[in-house]
């Protein structure tokens, strides 16, 4: 038995990185995977390679900061499906761009419109599409959600927003069988990360890629397949009891101080 049969799957954000891992894990999980995403394209080849390989999935168009798109997802799927079981809000961009008084408006608006936004809109449409039978939301969040990054103010404050919309979800619907949980990754190896990488160095030398994989204790980035094996957890009932719970997925990084 597939522990995701007959469930029917939203995933945001499923054209790359850790959703589209998520997708194709799902699939394999016996899902009927929407995946969800503004690059169409790509969110539409997602869909193919994973009927191509036998799975089931559709591709649709959204745009999680965008009220009229989300409410336009959700009747497109409540027309074909009636119901969903897993939400998983996972969408997001990230900008550096300085301390506070340095940080662009046009970046923040940004950030929290996708990131912390979308996932509001996302779960208000979509959870009445749970309540006859309860279900699953998982947000990605990042280890950004509860610890500061290096002048990226925005991501910080998108992500600890996450965080407690995850916890006011789960408690919201905790007696209506609707669970919430959040993911926090460490630094994936995702496009996101290739934008943020670059070549250029820092004042010791190394990339953001290097500086990632130095900080980490495992000494490697994480792979999105690995973000995709939480969120099968978080989506199954394996994780039945599991609600208001941010998973961190991080190879250590948040694990330690730094040595005197
Ligand atoms: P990614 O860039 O590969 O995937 C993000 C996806 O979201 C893309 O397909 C993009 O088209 C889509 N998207 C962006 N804005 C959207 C919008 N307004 N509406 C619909 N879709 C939109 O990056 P990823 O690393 O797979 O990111 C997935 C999630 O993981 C994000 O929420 C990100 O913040 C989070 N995260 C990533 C890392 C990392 O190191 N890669 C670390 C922590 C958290």
């Amino acid at each position: 038995m597939k522990r995701l049969d007959q469930y029917v799957c939203v995933i945001s954000g499923a054209a790359t990185g850790i959703g589209r891992a998520s997708a194709k894990r799902f699939a394999d999980e016996g899902a009927m995977v929407l995946c969800a995403d503004r690059d169409e394209e790509t969110v539409q080849k997602t869909a193919q390679e994973i009927r191509d390989s036998g799975g089931e999935a559709e591709a649709y168009y959204v745009d999680v900061s965008e009220e009229e798109s989300v409410k336009a997802l959700t009747e497109k799927v409540k027309q074909k499906h009636a119901r969903i079981d897993v939400l998983f809000n996972n969408a997001g961009i990230d900008r550096d761009g300085g301390k506070v008084h340095e940080y662009p408006v046009e970046a923040f608006d940004a950030i929290i419109n996708i990131d912390l936004r979308g996932t509001f809109l996302m779960s208000k449409y979509m959870i009445p599409l749970m309540l006859d039978r309860g279900g699953s939301i998982i947000n990605t969040s990042s280890m950004s959600g509860s610890e500061a990054d290096f002048e990226r103010v925005g991501y910080n404050a998108a992500k600890g927003g996450v965080n407690n919309l995850t916890k006011a979800t789960a408690f919201d619907y905790a007696r209506q069988g609707i669970r919430a949980n959040a993911i926090a990754p460490g630094t994936i190896e995702t496009p996101l990360v290739d934008k943020m990488a670059g070549t250029e160095e820092n004042e010791g030398g190394k990339t953001f890629r290097d500086a990632q994989k130095w900080v980490t204790p495992m000494g490697r980035l994480g792979k999105p397949e690995e973000m995709a094996s939480i969120a099968l957890f978080l989506a199954s009932s394996d994780s039945s009891f599991v609600t208001g719970e941010i998973i961190t997925g991080d190879g250590g990084l948040t694990a330690y101080t730094w040595p005197a």
